[in-house]
């Protein structure tokens, strides 16, 4: 694996690199050659939850790739004299792994959420992305100990697994099985399959520039507002 600079905030590494670099120097070179390798999309709460619970923490320290992924990573970086050189959004990656996973006609498994998102999910990634392979999809309601579903991920050979359980629970389950596999680009996506299913809307761009996403979702799903107070105790942490 090419080496990747690394800034670490509260000991997690995240990788210090443009989304540009990281594609084309680390991830489609992987998919290509066929290797393995875990990816996590780090946002406070993320961080937060990682100094709660040393468990959680070791899991994430498996992770080939640290992604800054929140705004909160960012402004943390920079107090801490150490800047991120950009936000990575996880869903941004998404869409562009399922670029080249179109281009390249790979083996593409959907593990996670509700089951009817999941289907809606799949079916609108067919249609906008015709050359995928999508070798198969499961909800994300399973038990973490429940082998069934990690022999269907295996059965179907694919080489972009995306892991949309939300955290920690998409972690934990990368690093139980990850071993299993020959190869795969494992990465948890929180709640990109709503977003692709189109249960949920993105922040219009020009918020997302502000860097306000995160107020947009607020707004929208008033209901988040435990994870915001998450982030501002990060804020204060750091
Ligand atoms: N989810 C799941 N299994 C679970 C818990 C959650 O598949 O046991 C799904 C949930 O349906 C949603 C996603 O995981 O699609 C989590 O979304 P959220 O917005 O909370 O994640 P974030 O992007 O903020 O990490």
């Amino acid at each position: 694996m090419v080496k990747v600079e690394k800034v670490n905030i509260m000991d997690i590494e995240f990788v210090n690199t443009t989304k540009e670099t990281l594609l084309t120097k680390h991830l489609f070179p992987i998919l290509l050659n066929q290797q393995k390798c875990f990816i996590v999309t780090a946002n406070p709460e993320i961080v937060m939850k990682a100094q709660e619970d040393q468990n959680y923490k070791q899991t994430v320290q498996q992770a080939h790739y640290i992604v800054p992924d929140g705004i909160g990573i960012i402004y943390a970086a920079k107090y801490l004299g150490t800047p991120l050189t950009e936000r990575i959004a996880g869903f941004d990656l998404v869409l562009d792994l399922l670029k080249f996973a179109n281009e390249k006609k790979l083996n593409v498994y959907f593990l996670g959420a509700r089951d009817e998102v999941n289907q809606k999910a799949t079916k609108k990634v067919k249609e906008k992305y015709p050359d995928i392979n999508i070798v198969g999809a499961h909800h994300g309601f399973f038990d973490l100990e429940d082998s069934t579903v990690v022999e269907s991920v295996k059965d179907a050979n694919p080489d972009l697994i995306l892991v949309a359980l939300g955290f920690p629970k998409q972690e934990e389950w990368i690093c139980k099985y990850m071993d299993d596999f020959e190869k795969g680009l494992f990465i948890g996506v929180g709640g990109s399959f709503d977003v692709l299913a189109g249960e949920v809307k993105r922040a219009p761009d020009i918020w997302i520039k502000l860097n306000l996403e995160w107020f947009y979702r607020l707004i929208k799903q008033p209901f988040r507002i435990k994870r915001i107070v998450k982030v501002f105790q990060f804020m204060f942490k750091v």
